[in-house]
């Protein structure tokens, strides 16, 4: 249901090894502080590095990671030093900030570009026994050299859901969601479910409620810092809205020209609920 814009892997081949590309420009996906290095041009759009290496920029990368071939051109991740100052004429900024601003596949990238830099970082040593992990060169993994214990980039999937009860949408207010924003019943898929589980059980704990007809609408990657949000259009069944009181503060059907204060364009929530409103009400202009 969602609107299909054409898959990145028409303009983008991933690998793990970089082939020919050197002494060629590529595009530099640098972090410190898990902000991102860029420049904004005159007409506002967020440009990235472009060049052979980082060297006129001063950026010496604690390390480095090959992500592939994005049009023509090599990309990397960078890990610099953290909370080191832009060069002049640039700036950190969160990818938070960005969306919007910069290209939709080079937002897709930095997403990839962040958790490669902090897999990378964070998986130096073996978990088990503490050596030091090769990398493979094949896929992105590494392995240890003394027990083969093998690491791969982690994601954590978690499941977000519409529910529906005739033309009303059930919409929450969490703890801490900031100002007084209601957005979808989101939660992480546990070990051993299906994600249809999950969309029940997080719906039965932070609202009370039994849904049916789980249908999938979209996934979205969500770096923040390594989710990938898998969204689902559900039907009310049955129950009393009983919120937590932990996690939910409260929360109330809405119909679709009466909505509260919902997320921004960023979210898979927004576009489901910007799906929602399309479909139950003829005042479109009330969505953005
Ligand atoms: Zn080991």
């Amino acid at each position: 249901m969602q609107k299909k814009r054409d898959s990145i892997y028409k303009r983008f081949n991933p690998a793990v090894s970089a082939e020919t590309s050197l002494g060629s420009p590529a595009y530099w996906f640098v972090f410190s502080s898990n902000k991102l290095l860029v420049t904004m041009d005159v007409a506002g759009m967020i440009r990235l590095p472009f060049a052979e290496d980082l060297n006129r920029w001063r950026i010496k990368p604690i390390r480095q990671q090959y992500l592939g071939v994005w049009n023509g051109a090599p990309c990397y991740s960078v890990e610099a030093e953290p909370d080191i100052a832009a060069p002049e004429g640039m700036e950190f900024r969160g990818l938070f900030t960005l969306y919007g601003t910069f290209d939709e596949d080079l937002f897709h990238l930095a997403g990839r570009a962040i958790q490669m830099v902090e897999w990378d970082q964070t998986n130096q040593y073996c978990s088990r026994c503490g050596s030091k992990m090769d990398e493979l060169t094949n896929e992105r993994a590494k392995v240890c050299p003394s027990c083969s214990f093998t690491s791969y980039p982690r994601i954590s999937p978690a499941v977000i859901t519409a529910i529906l009860k005739g033309k009303q949408l059930l919409l929450a207010h969490a703890q801490h969601f900031q100002g007084d924003m209601y957005s979808l019943i989101a939660g992480f898929v546990e070990p051993g479910e299906t994600l249809e589980d999950a969309v029940q059980r997080e719906i039965m704990e932070e609202v009370g409620l039994k849904v049916k007809n789980i249908r999938y609408f979209g996934s979205q990657q969500w770096p923040f810092p390594h989710s990938l949000m898998i969204g689902f259009i559900a039907e009310y069944e049955s129950g009393d809205i009983v919120v937590d009181g932990e996690e939910i503060a409260k929360a109330d059907w809405f119909d679709a020209d009466q909505l509260p204060e919902i997320p921004t364009e960023i979210s898979i929530a927004r576009k489901m609920i910007n799906w929602y409103a399309e479909q139950y009400t003829d005042v479109k202009e009330l969505i953005e």
